[in-house]
This record gives structure tokens, sequence and C-alpha cells, in this order.
């Protein structure tokens, strides 16, 4: 009853993110109502293992009361404090030395977020300030990936390439360019070297065409997020940040997704050792308890920025920019990282691919990939041509249906594409009953009519 009546009041008053507000009214709500560990109880009281870790950020799993404390603590010692007016609080400028701390190279200067999107909008004003100041004001044409997320403020989702977010919305800008993905198990060119190569000609290219002293920067996700888990090939990351140094562009990475664990080390560019000019993360760094993002820059950036303000203030902020109670519980997110989270993560992620792997053999399984706790199984009706499931099942919702029928709760994405991220502290046990359900999912798609078409 009580549920009832919030599917109702939900259907009338709550507008939900990237959904379709008909779909929605239509499918109604499903409640949630507690969490622990990696497990979610829905109102009815139904368990499901969280896949996905909430929106791929609750990586520390549900239910820490020493986070809760940590927050209750700051919000009565101090729940708010301007850094504004040279002000300032402990937990903030704590968290700021601890992340520089343990962030690759000289990314020693860190700016507070609210989440990623405005992280992500946030490099955009720092890197035109920072080209202003450098005497450079042309430099003004920002360069990102097909397939790539950046979040869905008005200028993160022109970085963004996935067209959901520009249809009707106006963007991208005319001073946003893309280019190809490198999406292996689509991509023509036959081995990862090739791939590699072609990635950093066409981005030379790129360059070349719109003018080699107009463009301020370069965006990449580790690991593409939302385009469908995409893994780039061994030195691709390498090989796009060395380009961007010959060409002098400021080269961003974009860790909202694969910081804080997901991927094994702590930012998953510690992987190929390269150190960009502008970090972003959000998500882990709270573990989704609270909201909060983090930019990060290279000394060079900053000290750029700040010479070039001299006694001026630098115009951007937010009311909320380093929240203390969010960076309270950052601090002990990273503490629980830091005692045994990122390990048990490994293990657990290392788990995860090669049970998914064992998936290969399903009639419905064209590609398994991914890299830690991130992971993706892309679904066709024919392996040697790669076919993607008909648009008719619908596969966003039929097969995240599926799952949770199965008590999983996975991404699926509009391509027929599983998404993956648990949280970092799964048990074995969890790990192998993803899998599980996952093939029973799997099955259970086979029998719908119109993949029974598709197949036959
Ligand atoms: N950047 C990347 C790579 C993301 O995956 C996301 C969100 O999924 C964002 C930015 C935007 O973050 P938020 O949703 O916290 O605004």
């Amino acid at each position: 009853m009580l549920t009832n009546s919030l599917i109702e009041l939900d259907r009338q008053h709550l507008v939900h993110p990237v959904s379709s507000f008909r779909g929605h009214e239509a499918r109604g709500v499903r409640v949630l109502r507690s969490a622990k560990g990696a497990t979610v109880t829905d109102a009815e009281g139904r368990e499901l293992i969280d896949g996905f870790a909430g929106l791929w950020c609750v990586n520390a799993g549900y239910g820490h009361e020493s986070v809760v404390e940590a927050a209750a603590e700051q919000m009565r010692r101090l729940p708010y404090a301007t850094g504004y007016f040279d002000l300032g609080a402990e937990a903030p400028i704590r968290l700021a030395a601890e992340l520089a701390e343990r962030s690759p190279g000289d990314l020693n200067h860190i700016y507070f977020s609210l989440g990623g999107s405005d992280a992500v909008d946030s490099t955009i004003r720092f890197i035109r300030y920072y080209w202003h100041a450098k005497g450079q004001p042309q430099r003004d044409q920002f360069i990102s990936v097909e397939q790539g997320y950046h979040g869905s403020t008005t200028m993160g989702a022109g970085l963004t390439a996935l067209p959901g977010f520009h249809d009707g919305f106006g963007v991208p800008y005319r001073w946003q360019h893309k280019i190809s993905s490198h999406y292996i198990y689509r991509n023509p060119l036959k081995t990862e070297q090739e791939i590699v190569d072609a990635s950093v000609a066409e981005l030379k290219a790129k360059v070349a065409a719109i003018g080699e002293d107009k463009v301020a920067a370069f965006y990449v996700e580790p690991i593409q997020g939302s385009g469908g888990v995409l893994v780039p090939p061994k030195g691709w990351i390498k090989a796009m940040r060395d380009a961007c140094a010959e060409m002098d562009i400021l080269f961003v990475a974009d860790e909202v997704i694969t910081g804080f664990g997901r991927t094994g080390p702590l930012f998953a560019c510690e992987e190929e050792g390269i150190v960009p000019d502008l970090m972003t993360t959000a998500k882990g760094l709270t573990s989704g308890y609270v909201p909060m993002g983090a930019v990060f820059m290279r000394d060079h950036v900053y000290e750029t920025i700040a010479e070039g303000a001299g006694a001026k203030a630098v115009g951007h902020g937010f009311t909320y920019s380093a929240h203390p109670v969010s960076a309270a519980v950052a601090l002990e997110v990273l503490r629980l990282y830091e005692g045994g989270l990122l390990e048990n993560g490994r293990k657990a992620g290392a788990r995860l691919m090669a049970g998914l792997e064992t998936l290969r053999d399903h009639p419905l399984v064209g590609d398994v990939r991914g890299r830690g706790m991130l992971a993706a199984v892309e679904l066709v009706t024919d392996k040697e041509k790669k076919t993607p499931l008909p648009a008719a099942v619908q596969p966003a919702t039929r097969l995240f249906d599926r799952a949770w029928e199965q008590g999983l709760i996975v991404r699926s994405f509009a391509q027929g594409i599983f998404g993956y991220a648990p949280p970092l502290c799964c048990a074995e046990a969890e790990i192998d009953a993803i899998v599980e359900r996952t093939r029973t999912v799997l099955d259970l798609t086979l029998e719908d009519p119109e993949i029974r078409a598709a197949l036959a």
C-alpha cells in the first residue's frame, strides 16, 4: 500500500534523470528501502545484488557505520563552511592533501565540486582561463572521443558523444569536436597497435584541421563507461597523452568512473604511468554516500592560472565547493579503501572477469571486456556478423527487468550491453552469483520470440 502511494506520488512529481518521462510514468518507480554491503532491499523486502554499485559509485559498498559516523560528527561540529573569503574547514584541507599525495605525478592542486558533471565543467572554465593567462586566448577548441560521456551540464554534454544527450538540447557547441572511439570489438582494424596508431593519426589530423594553435584540450575516459564499457587497447592512453604533449594541448583524464579502485589501482591513469594535466573524479570519492567531485590540476596549470590572475579573484566557485561533510565522508571512505577494500576489489575483479569470460560460449554473447570491477558483456544475435539485438527487444528495459527478476541489478545499455560495476566489498559468492544470474538471464532471453526469429 505504502509502495503504491509512493509510486503514484513519484509519477506525479518526481522527474527522473535520463529517463523517458512517458515510459517511466507507464512503468512506475521501483522503490529501494535499504542496503548493506553489496545487497539492496526493495520496498517489498526483496533482496538484490547490486552489480552496478548504484550508478558505478558505491565503491565501498553500503552500510559502513564509520562513514555515517564521520558525516554525523562533521554535521554536529561544523555542517558548513564556505571556501570564499579565505575561509575553510579542516576536513577538505586534509582531504586535498591526502588526495594530492596519492595522485599521479604533480597533480597537487584540487578543486572540489559537487559531482562529475560540474567537475568537467570546471575543467573547461579553468582551461580557458589557463590559455588566456598564457596569452593564447585563441586556444578555445576542445576535442573528446566518440562514445564518450563527460556529464550532462550544458558544456559537459557537448563533450559527451552520446546522441541522447545532444538531441533537442542544442549541443555540441561549435568549439567541441570528436575523434573516433577505439571500441575494439567493433573496430574494423585488426590489431590493437593499428587502433592506437589510427587514433593518434586521427587526433593529429583533427588538430591540423581545427588549427594547431587553436586547440585547448583533449578529454578521455581511461575506460569509456556510459558508451558501453569500452576498454582501450594497451598503450592507447599513453600514446594519446604523448601526442597531446607533442602538440602542446592539455590532456584531461576523466576518472569519474574509473577513479577510486574501480579498475584496480586508486586511479586508472596509474596503469599506463601517465600524468594528465587535469583529472576529474567523483562517484567513488565519497562512494556515493554524499555528493562530491574533484578536479586535480598539475603544478604548471595551477601556477599559470595563479600568475595570470595575480591579485584578482579567479571567478569560479560554488556555494558547496569543498563541503566539509562530503570531505569528512571522503576521508573515511579513503581509509576504508586503503584498509582492505582496494585489495578485495582487485581479487573480486579478477574473479568477475574470469567468471564473465565463461559466458563467451553462450549463443548471445559477442564480447566480454573489462578491467577490475568494471566490465561488460555485449549481446549479439550473430557472432560472426556481430549483429546487435533487434531494437524490438528494447534491451535497455527488458534485460534490466529480467536481471531484476533474478535478483540482480546490472546496467543494461540500449545497444544490448550489460554493464557491471559491483562494490569493491563483494564476497566471492556474490561475484559468482552475479555471473550465474547473468547466465540465467541470457538463457531466458534466448527464449524471446524476437530473439529466436533474429537467430533463425
Ligand atoms: N564523467 C564521466 C566519465 C562519467 O561517467 C560521469 C557520470 O557517469 C560524469 C562525468 C558526470 O558525473 P555526475 O553524474 O556525477 O555529474
